[in-house]
């Protein structure tokens, strides 16, 4: 059998066979949230909604790479009640249009990872990633299951996006 592709493996090298981050058996998306809005700078949350945060993904794979994340722990978006997952849309798909209108982007995704085989970091709390796509970045596979040197400042980007994402108004 042929391995076509193997994205657990790039981040097996990289963090020397190491698992990445979570110690104690601690979620890195509810650790930051329980702290208080004061500390979202430091933990480059851009807004909180009434159910969900919209966060910049510690390992982009493109500036404005952000993860739409609920404040319920659960591993996959059918689990969420039928309110927290609206707005969890509703959210991604302002964001979509946002992207559109301030990074002049060729193309945008929008994507899910399901499960421990999917290649998601984190796949006990859901979380939906949206990123823009320039022509000329690499694949889709790559762009949401793995991550990619970069040439940007982290914080830099958050000091930009933070009002955009403070004006975005979500339709219920
Ligand atoms: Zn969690």
């Amino acid at each position: 059998m042929k391995i076509l592709y193997a994205p657990w493996r790039s981040s097996y090298v990289k963090f020397g066979g190491k698992k990445p981050k979570k110690e104690s058996g601690e979620c890195p998306f509810c650790s930051k949230f329980e702290k208080g809005t004061e500390h979202d700078a430091e933990h480059l949350i851009l807004r909180r909604f009434k159910h969900c945060v919209v966060m910049l993904n510690l390992h982009p794979y493109n500036a404005g790479h952000v993860l739409v994340i609920p404040y319920m722990h659960v591993p996959a978006l059918h689990l969420l009640t039928k309110e927290i997952r609206t707005e969890l849309i509703e959210v991604t798909t302002t964001i979509t249009k946002l992207y559109q209108e301030l990074f002049a982007c060729d193309g945008l995704n929008m994507g899910y990872n399901s499960g421990k085989a999917s290649g998601g970091s984190v796949p006990e709390h859901m979380h939906i990633h949206v990123l823009p796509r320039f022509i000329g970045d690499t694949g889709f596979l790559a762009a949401l299951a793995n991550t990619k040197p970069i040439s940007f400042e982290i914080n830099t980007v958050y000091a930009q996006l933070k009002e955009p994402f403070a004006q975005l108004q979500i339709d219920y």
